[in-house]
């Protein structure tokens, strides 16, 4: 049934006024606390902030202020600040246009200031460079005050304060989550976007707790810079459990693409994307196609349930890259997705292959605090942090000083003696391996429950699940041979012929040639029959009809998101899950050696094909403290 008009009447045609159209404009802008601190923070960077100070109340639907020492407005701008479709940022051309492809600054819209006094109640103080005193201007639910001289005179800067967030909109008040929930958003907005901006100090304080006091960072280069602020961030944990990456393709005719950041290991990857940090020329991004990139790069480490963490900065040329899309800029457009993609996989899958057969620290440490007795601090093992070379992050990390002072730039906080919580977690320090020449993994000693492999390293023990560690050697074998000349097939004697329904076996032979690339020759017999007539030759013996028939389930149901390439990799390794050495069989030490030494030479191999770890080791010194010996 239609949805009834008040009057059957036709009404004329209106133009909106400009509060109401503020309005409707806001619900775009302005969805959240988050959002109003995003864009907040954003135009304070753009004014080229040295110190950002955020304070929230009330999750900050009751009080939002984020104070800058940037540039300032002056006097005779405040007015048109507040005004929609205003904005200092985009800059007319020589024919007059405007050139909204080549925007360097995070705002462009000239949307945020007139959205958010259109649903709130908004008061701006700001003092120009140069100027000498400091002017105010209010607006509350759409109506803006005078311009007044204001009492901030401590140097150029901007005080926006928002209070009663969506007063003006009740219904859009509703759909608001608790203020906790709200509180959380905006940290994480803010953080975001100081990660981003390493050169700025970040102060973020909620309900009189000062949550982030970042300094700003004074490393030389942008490299380093980035590092030092993302451990700041994030911490010790995904810092040790990640390794840098930093990668560049051109971009013809805009020079190149360059993509920085840290790659989680797949071992600790975790159940939700609530840890992906992706970044376009400092604007903190959502991209399906950026998400998708990642996904894919983990394809062949994780299982579908599981997310990689990652921080992730591509700098390219404003004008190959649209970010006009979406009213949050939180998406953005690549002139070529292709390219942007294959930077994004490639970056990680070279990063990732470095790590050779490290599986994450907090592997151990998980293991370790199960022995624990309660209360002890979870140790640390020695891992490749943010200082390694290979991403030219110097070492150590170039120091961090907290300049310039948020007092000094006239951007205190009323939170006094407020309690610090965003201390780094107190880690054991790493422990230096006693022996050169003994290898990583170690010697094995023992299996145990003829499922894993203990070995003896100079610096600890070492178990090893001996199916998973095997069935991801067979996986890198099997595409390491694809890549160098293709797998080498077995003919078969007799050639097995697989029913199949009808409309699998067509999915399964429109893809015949991936398949033969993988060493399955298969061809069709019939209808919904089809004949293998060769195997993959390093499989040995296998159960054809049964893989097959796994085949076909996983091609019917195969994920859009992912190329046809990723989801074969992937039966790839489910092909390598059936010939590797199950648990359960006895193996001898020599054949336990041999397994440890492959596992050393071969990347990836720290995790099986699900991003479980194939091992855990105990340092020495962990277990003698776990025993109260040191
Ligand atoms: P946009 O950022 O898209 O230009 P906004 O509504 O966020 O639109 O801001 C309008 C204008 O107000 C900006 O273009 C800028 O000139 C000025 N402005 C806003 N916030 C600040 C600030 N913190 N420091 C200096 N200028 C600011
Ligand atoms: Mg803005």
């Amino acid at each position: 049934m239609p949805l009834e008009r008040a009057d059957a009447a036709r009404r004329a045609i209106r133009r909106l006024d400009e509060s109401e159209a503020n309005r409707i404009a806001a619900g775009e802008v302005v969805e959240r606390p988050a959002s109003v601190a995003k864009e907040l923070v954003e135009n304070a960077l753009d004014a080229g902030a040295r110190a950002i100070l955020v304070e929230a109340e009330g999750g900050g639907i009751d009080r939002l202020v984020v104070a800058d020492d940037g540039d300032g407005i002056p006097r005779e701008e405040l007015a048109l600040a507040v005004e929609r479709h205003a904005t200092s940022k985009l800059v007319r051309a020589q024919d007059g246009g405007l050139d909204l492809l080549d925007i360097a600054t995070l705002g462009f819209r000239g949307e945020a200031l007139p959205s958010i006094g259109a649903v709130a109640r908004l008061a701006i103080a700001s003092e120009a460079r140069g100027a000498g005193a400091a002017f105010r201007i209010a607006v509350e639910a759409g109506r803006a005050e005078p311009v007044a001289p204001a009492a901030r005179a401590q140097g150029p800067g901007t005080r926006v304060e928002v209070a009663d967030l969506f007063f003006a909109t009740p219904a859009r008040l509703k759909f608001l989550k608790s203020p906790r929930a709200e509180a959380m958003a905006l940290a994480d907005a803010v953080r975001r976007l100081a990660m981003a901006h390493p050169r700025t100090a970040f102060r973020l304080v909620m309900d009189g707790r000062r949550l982030l006091d970042l300094p700003a960072v004074e490393a030389e280069g942008e490299a380093e810079a980035l590092a030092a602020r993302l451990a700041a961030v994030l911490g010790r944990t995904f810092s040790e459990n990640a390794v840098p990456l930093n990668a560049a393709r051109a971009i013809a005719p805009f020079g190149e693409a360059r993509l920085r950041g840290l790659a989680g290991l797949p071992t600790a990857a975790r159940g939700a994307p609530t840890h992906q940090f992706l970044f376009v020329n400092g604007r903190p991004v959502r991209d399906k196609l950026l998400q998708g990139a990642v996904r894919g790069a983990y394809a062949d480490f994780l299982a579908r349930d599981r997310h990689p963490e990652v921080a992730l900065f591509l700098d390219l040329d404003p004008r190959f890259v649209d970010v006009n899309v979406h009213p949050a800029k939180t998406e953005v457009r690549f002139r070529d997705a292709g390219i942007i993609r294959g930077l994004i996989v490639s970056g990680l899958r070279h990063a990732l292959a470095e790590a050779g057969h490290r599986a994450s620290t907090t592997v151990a440490g998980a293991a370790l605090g199960r022995f624990r007795a309660e209360g002890a601090t979870p140790a640390g093992l020695p891992g490749l942090g943010l200082g390694d070379p290979r991403l030219g992050y110097a070492r150590p990390l170039a120091p961090v000083t907290s300049e310039p002072g948020f007092a000094a730039a006239g951007l205190d906080e009323h939170a006094g003696d407020a309690a610090f919580d965003g201390a780094p977690p107190a880690g054991a320090e790493a422990h230096a391996s006693a022996a050169e020449e003994a290898p990583p993994l170690g010697f094995a000693r023992a299996q145990l429950h003829e499922t894993y492999i203990l070995a003896e390293a100079a610096d600890g023990l070492v178990l090893v699940d001996q199916h998973a560690a095997h069935e991801r050697l067979v996986y890198e074998r099997m595409k390491r041979a694809l890549a160098a000349s293709g797998i080498a097939r077995q003919v078969l004697l007799i050639p097995e012929i697989v029913e199949l329904e009808e409309g699998a076996a067509r999915a399964l032979l429109a893809r015949a040639g991936e398949l033969e690339e993988l060493g399955l020759l298969v061809e069709p017999f019939g209808s919904g029959a089809l004949v293998v007539r060769e195997v993959p030759a390093m499989l040995g013996p296998l159960d054809v009809q049964g893989l097959v028939r796994d085949l076909a389930d996983e091609v019917v149901d195969l994920d859009a998101a992912l190329s046809l390439k990723e989801r074969l990799q992937e039966v790839a390794g489910n092909m390598a899950c059936r010939s590797s050495v199950r648990a359960g069989r006895v193996l001898k030490i020599d054949e336990m050696n041999a397994l440890l030494r492959e596992m050393e030479a071969t990347p990836h191999s720290g995790q099986c094909n699900h991003g479980r770890p194939t091992y855990v080791k105990l340092a020495r010194a962990d277990i003698e403290k776990l025993f109260g010996r040191r």
